[in-house]
Order: structure tokens, then sequence, then C-alpha cells
């Protein structure tokens, strides 16, 4: 039954100006691509082409790297820890400032409800520069310095390549960018064809603190232009995120070079709920384990595990709260769950759902009206799924939840433990002894006990098995920048 009508209550669109067109941002400032070639960048609600972005060939890649290997030398990687922090500090602050206009941006440009990007992404986006900030004066202290020299700095790398997906746009920038810059470093990176707008108006921000040029180089493009970045000679670290697949050829890639690398890469969590867990509070934890972001979330906790006394009172709760969740409009405030990303991400999703059909699982949505024109998927659950089906062991990285159940503890770490995946999962339960067991036999980076996808900048994040290698957050984060 529905108590009321939610009205409309769009966000201004008019807080932000998108330009038609967007240069290379390299050694300071938009430029022209060597070959002039352009891609466009669509607003994935609508269809509606919202800007032109210039193509990155490896020409432009090399002038991007030389141009941060200049800045590295002659004035990022001399300059005292104290003096980077300032330029830090200013862009976070500039970020806030500005937070409001980049949130609108991003849920263009992504398809993300604003409530996310304005509540989730941008605050963590102002942290991460924050938090990095205050440790580039304390390299010395953070326990990566030379073997036996106490209070000595320890190096930066040098030129760093980033390359990253287009779920979190500017999160993932600045979960690359800021550590990078802390420790000394100076970057090029590549943001996700679908979603380069947000880091173009950070490129702008930079410029607006005064950053150095060079220090931050912005490479628009696609796969290719990824590529000719990892595989760039003068390239001394490469940090990427994005499918195992990529990871994997990257990987080969960088092997036998003196690069260092980390890959955060696929997850397939689960979500472990047992009997003695708040329901309500369990399932307020599914629903943003799967649909928060419309499940395009590496740590999302797409494998529910419920234990099987409680199986039936926990479907019904997770089913009469899927009926309220509202799909639409990503500008609404009001919006839950908004569009799916790009044309190609949707076919997988829907492939992917149709196998889980096909192989005899039961999908089970709400019922909502989707719009006619952009990309769209119902929040949906698969029941009756086993430990073989495809939807219980790839990655959809959609509003798309497996269902599956356990009767005890052990059974439970084993089912979660089977996949090859291991980057996060989540535990309800009232027992703190039960959290602690489950934890420490659990191989993921992250375990969330009675909560699912909180994030903090302070906390270090990353992977087992094919979910990659190396943290980034916290202390640790520093480590993948720093010459140890
Ligand atoms: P993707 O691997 O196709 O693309 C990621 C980025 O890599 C994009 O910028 C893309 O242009 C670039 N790229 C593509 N081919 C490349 C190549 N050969 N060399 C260099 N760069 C290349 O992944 P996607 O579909 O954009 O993102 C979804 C995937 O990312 C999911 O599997 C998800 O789990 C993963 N992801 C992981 C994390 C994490 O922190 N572990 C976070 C977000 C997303």
């Amino acid at each position: 039954m529905t108590a009321f009508e939610y009205a409309p209550a769009p966000e201004s669109r008019s807080v932000v100006e998108i330009k038609s067109s967007y240069g290379l941002f390299i050694g300071g400032e938009f430029v022209e691509p060597t070959d002039g070639a352009m891609f466009k960048s669509i607003n994935p609600a609508t269809e509606e082409v919202l800007a032109e972005v210039a193509e990155a060939g490896p020409a432009d890649v090399d002038r991007a790297v030389r141009a941060a290997r200049t800045a590295y030398e002659k004035v990022w990687g001399p300059m005292p820890g104290r003096e980077r922090a300032k330029y830090l500090f200013r862009i976070a602050r500039i970020i806030q400032e500005r937070s409001r206009e980049l949130a609108v941006l991003e849920s263009l440009d992504n398809g993300k409800p604003i409530r996310e990007s304005r509540d989730v992404d941008l605050p963590l986006v102002a942290a991460h520069f924050f938090y990095y900030a205050g440790w580039a004066d304390k390299l010395a202290y953070a326990g990566f310095g030379p073997p036996g020299r106490p209070g000595a700095e320890p190096r930066p790398l040098g030129v760093a390549g980033q390359v990253i997906p287009w779920n979190f746009p500017l999160l993932m920038l600045a979960w690359k960018i800021a550590p990078a810059l802390a420790t000394g470093n100076t970057v090029v990176l590549k943001p996700a064809e679908t979603t380069p707008l947000s880091a173009l108006v950070f490129a702008e921000i930079c410029q607006q603190a005064d950053l150095p040029p060079g220090v931050v180089n912005i490479v628009t493009g696609a796969g290719a232009t990824g590529r000719a970045l990892v595989e760039h000679g003068d390239v001394d670290k490469v940090a990427f995120t994005g499918s195992t697949e990529v990871g994997r050829q990257i990987a080969r890639s960088v092997a036998g070079t003196r690069k260092k690398l980390t890959l955060e890469l696929g997850g397939k969590a689960a979500n472990i709920v047992f009997d003695d867990a708040p329901i309500d509070q369990a399932v307020e934890g599914i629903v943003n384990g799967i649909f928060f972001n419309q499940g395009h979330v590496c740590c999302a906790g797409s494998r529910l595990l419920v234990q099987e006394s409680v199986y039936e009172p926990v479907l019904e709760a997770l089913k009469r709260r899927m009926t309220r969740l509202r799909v639409g409009d990503p500008l609404d405030k009001n919006t839950d769950i908004g569009a799916i990303n790009s044309a190609s991400q949707l076919e997988r999703i829907r492939t992917l759902s149709a196998i889980g059909a096909q192989e005899g699982a039961e999908p089970w949505s709400p019922p909502c009206q989707l719009p006619d024109r952009g990309f769209w998927f119902a929040p949906t659950i698969f029941t009756g799924v086993s430990q073989a089906h495809r939807i219980a062991r790839e990655e959809i990285f959609g509003p798309v939840l497996s269902v599956l159940t356990f009767r005890t503890p052990a059974e439970a770490v084993e089912k979660a433990n089977n996949t090859p995946y291991g980057l996060s999962a989540g535990i309800w339960t009232d027992k703190g002894s039960r959290i602690l067991w489950m934890a420490d036999r659990l191989r993921a980076g992250v375990v969330w006990a009675n909560t699912f996808n909180k994030f903090d900048p302070t906390s270090p994040f990353g992977g087992y098995k094919e979910s990659g290698y190396g943290r980034e957050g916290g202390r640790h984060g520093l480590e993948a920048y720093l010459d140890v």
C-alpha cells in the first residue's frame, strides 16, 4: 500500500556549466589532441550528448608523461612535504566549495542518484584530499622510510600512470591522485570513456588551486589510451582500478619492467545474515549492499547468504522493502536507484540475468515503471540459486542479487569463500564472538559487521585473489607510491 506519492524534487541542472567540448589537460592547460579525434560523453538517463571530449593517442600520452616527468624533477619531487600539503588542502577546500556543482555533474555523466553523489561521493572525495594532505609532511613517520635511518623521508617513485573505471569517477580519481601527490609523485590519469567530465572539471580545480603545471595531467580516451599510458616506458608506477580481465593484461604488460603495480579489480561479495541478526537492519544492509549505485560497486554484496531458519522472514522483509525503492531520474532527490551507466553495461546485466533464469534460478522484481529513454534495469533478486550458477560466480555489476542459504557458520564461510574474488564481505549477527570468528576465516580484504559499504579515507581497501593486490586508503595507501 502506498501512503502517498512523492512530488518530484529535481536538483537544478543550472548549477553546472558543461562546455560543449573538452581538450586534454597536459602541462597545466587544456590542449587539442594531436590527431583531432573526439568522442561523446552522454547522459545515461536520457541518452543526451553532454559534451565532446578529446581522445588521446600515443603521442598525446607521451606528451602528458613528459609533462609529468618535468614537473616531478623540477618542482614537485624537490618540494618539501609541508608545501605539497598546502596544495592538497587547497584542492580539498575547492572541492567542498564546488561540491554541489560536482555532484550534479557526476549524476549527469554517470547516472547515479544525486542523493548518493551529493551525500557519499563528494564528501568522500574531499575527505580523501584532506586526509592525504595531512600525511604529506609526516611521511618520515609513516613507517616506510629507509631501514636504519629513523626520521628519514621515504622517496617517491616518480611518474604514476593511473587508469580508473566509471562507477565512482571522481572518488576513484581522489583515491588515485591524493596519495600520489602527497608522497611527491606526479600523475597522468585516464578516466573511463563513459564518465570523463568530472575529471576534466577537476583539472580546472587544479588550475584554480595554482597547482604547478604538469603535476596532474588528465588524458581522456578508451582502452587504447589506457594501454598507451600503462605501457609507456617512462612511467614508474601503474595504478589500475577496473575489471579483472583488463587487470590481467596490465599485469602481463608490466611484468619484467621496473614499474610498480597496484590492481583494484572485481568482486563477488557475500553478505551473510545469521538467524540472530536484527532483520530490519539486515534488510537495510542488504539493500544498501546491492542497490547502492545501481550495484555498480566492486565490493557490492551481490551474494546474499541467509541462514535457513530465517530465510522466509528475511525474504519477505526484503521484498517489502524493495517495493519502496524509487527508480528513475538521477537528479531527483527522492531517487534511490538511477540509470545503468552505459548501453554495454545494461547488455551485460541483461545477458547474465537471462542466463540466471535459464539455469533455473527464479527472478523477482518489484513492480516499477522504467523511463522510456536511457539505460535502466529494475532491482532484481534471484532465489533458488546454487553455487554452480553463473550468477553466483560472475560479477554482474548491476542491481541483481543472488540469494543462497546456509545452515552452520562453517558452511557460511565455505560458501562465502567459494569464489575467485576476495574483495569484501558482510556479517549480520548479534554475537560479537561470531563476528570475530567469521572475520578470521573470510578471505576478503574488507569485512563489514552489521553494516555494509562503509568507506573512510583512513581505512585501507583492497582485495585478495582475483580482486587484485595493493591497498588504497589509510597509511597503507602511501606505500603504493613510495620507494620502500
Ligand atoms: P574496464 O576494466 O573495462 O575499464 C576500466 C578502465 O580501464 C577504463 O578507464 C578503461 O578505458 C580502461 N581500459 C580498458 N582496457 C584497457 C587496457 N587494455 N589497458 C589499459 N586500460 C584499459 O572495467 P569497467 O567495465 O570500466 O569497470 C568495471 C570493473 O571495475 C568491475 O569489474 C569492477 O569490479 C571493477 N572495479 C573495481 C574497483 C576496486 O576498487 N576493486 C572499483 C571500481 C570498479
